[in-house]
């Protein structure tokens, strides 16, 4: 027994028996005491209890006895209940902001498939919103055949399973199921769309590829066969037949020579060598390769450009870029056709503009123009190998993104068509020259 209480305890029964010994009533003041003490001690108890409930002014004096201690006990559990909970919280509030911050839905489910818990990215991929649909079955909010799927199965799969989104059908999802604890499971929702787009970029890429490389390899392999299989011809019928070959086995290297400098350009992801390319000079160049190209067909061809005005920039892929629209301008365009090419700046930068009277371009055909193996004309280019590779507007968009510059394209089906490289300000440099703009005719 406590020390206090066994003071008190003595001190009741001293007064009780002195009082009973004066009295004459010795029993009955002690079983007086000994009550009147047990009642005391049970209404210690009960403001004890009041206390405990969370009535605080009900501890003053219950320092003492047994209750006291009880009392220092229950303060000293109660300090350390708080400060858990305090920790508890904390932990907690660190928890929902790294759950908040993931870039995956994330719902917490029952053994049911009721919602228990679920982040702000779930309601943006798959439409579930807490605490809104807490209690919800997953089933009834997603409904797909994937969620069934994967609720049904007992093992975690290990590619999960794929589906659109039900809150934007564009986007794909990639869902798995991961069981936790007591039969809690955890649904985590990833946004794979780039992912799935760009393998099946990938795919059609070698799927086209092929295809192409096919096309004319076909027709080589028919002309060796006829030679081969009888005797020779003669002369004045071998030589179109070589020169049909030779053209076909052009047309496959350019091929290989574009699709390996699309891949460097593709795969090169480091900043394009720098240095001060002056254009008008490069432009030059190209144009009179172009007027070689175009042979027999006497294009009328103007080149306005501004000689100080140069581009820091990779001079081999910016020659690639605009030799690719100077030499579709001479393609594209009937003999006698005019070609413009025009090379200014102003305040919003540097830009090359390349126009022609050619046949010019469907305006449907135009947002898909700089995709890889894009024919407007795809039969001409099979038939009889005329046509081009369908890859020279893919490489010029990938140099104009990889200087910063972007291509703009206007063009009016049997008028003609321009092309326009925009370069932003900070790619110009001014060259040390002190000629006026050049102007040049030629056809
Ligand atoms: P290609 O090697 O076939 O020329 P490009 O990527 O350079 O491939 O061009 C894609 C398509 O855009 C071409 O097949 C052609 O139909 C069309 N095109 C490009 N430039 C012109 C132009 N100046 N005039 C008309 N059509 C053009």
């Amino acid at each position: 027994m406590h020390r206090d209480d066994l003071r008190r305890m003595l001190l009741v029964t001293l007064l009780s028996a002195a009082a009973g010994w004066l009295s004459g009533e010795l029993l009955l003041c002690l079983w007086l005491g000994a009550v009147g003490y047990i009642l005391w001690q049970q209404r210690r108890l009960e403001r004890l209890l009041q206390w405990m409930r969370g009535r605080r002014e009900e501890a003053k004096g219950l320092d003492q006895g047994v209750v006291g201690e009880l009392l220092d006990h229950c303060e000293l559990r109660q300090e350390r209940y708080r400060k858990r909970k305090k920790k508890l919280s904390n932990m907690l509030k660190q928890f929902q902001k790294a759950t908040r911050a993931l870039p995956d839905a994330t719902v917490v489910l029952d053994g049911d498939g009721a919602i228990t818990w679920s982040n702000p990215r779930a309601e943006r991929l798959l439409g579930v919103q807490w605490p809104r649909d807490g209690g919800r079955r997953i089933a009834s909010i997603v409904r797909h055949p994937a969620v069934v799927r994967l609720l049904r199965q007992q093992d975690q799969a290990e590619a999960g399973e794929e589906m659109p989104s039900p809150v934007d059908p564009t986007r794909v999802l990639n869902l798995r199921l991961v069981p936790y604890g007591k039969g809690q499971r955890l649904l985590v929702a990833r946004d794979v769309t780039e992912v799935v787009q760009a393998a099946r970029v990938r795919s059609d890429f070698v799927a086209n590829a092929s295809h192409e490389l096919r096309t004319p390899l076909t027709v080589l392999s028919g002309y060796l066969e006829t030679l081969t299989e009888g005797e020779l011809p003669p002369p004045e019928r071998l030589l179109p037949l070589l020169q049909k070959m030779r053209q076909q086995c052009g047309r496959m290297r350019h091929m290989v020579e574009e699709l390996l400098l699309l891949s460097r350009l593709e795969q090169c992801e480091a900043e394009p060598v720098r240095e001060a390319v002056d254009v008008s000079l490069l432009l030059a160049e190209i144009q009179q390769q172009a007027m070689e190209l175009g042979g027999d067909a006497r294009h009328l061809f103007y080149l306005e450009a501004d000689h100080r005005l140069g581009l820091t920039g990779c001079p081999s892929e910016l020659h690639a870029a605009f030799a690719n629209l100077v030499f579709n301008a001479v393609q594209y365009t009937p003999p006698g056709g005019t070609i413009r090419i025009r090379w200014y700046g102003d305040e919003q930068g540097a830009h090359l503009v390349v126009r022609d009277t050619g046949i010019g371009i469907p305006a449907h055909h135009l947002p898909r123009l700089t995709e890889r193996f894009y024919r407007v004309d795809d039969s001409r280019a099979r038939e009889d190998g005329s046509g081009g590779t369908g890859l020279g507007l893919a490489i010029v968009k990938h140099v104009l993104q990889r200087h910063g510059a972007r291509l703009v394209i206007e063009s009016e089906e049997g008028k003609g068509s321009t092309f326009r490289c925009d370069f932003p300000p900070e790619s110009v440099v001014e060259l040390d020259r002190e000629e006026t703009p050049a102007r040049a005719e030629a056809d």
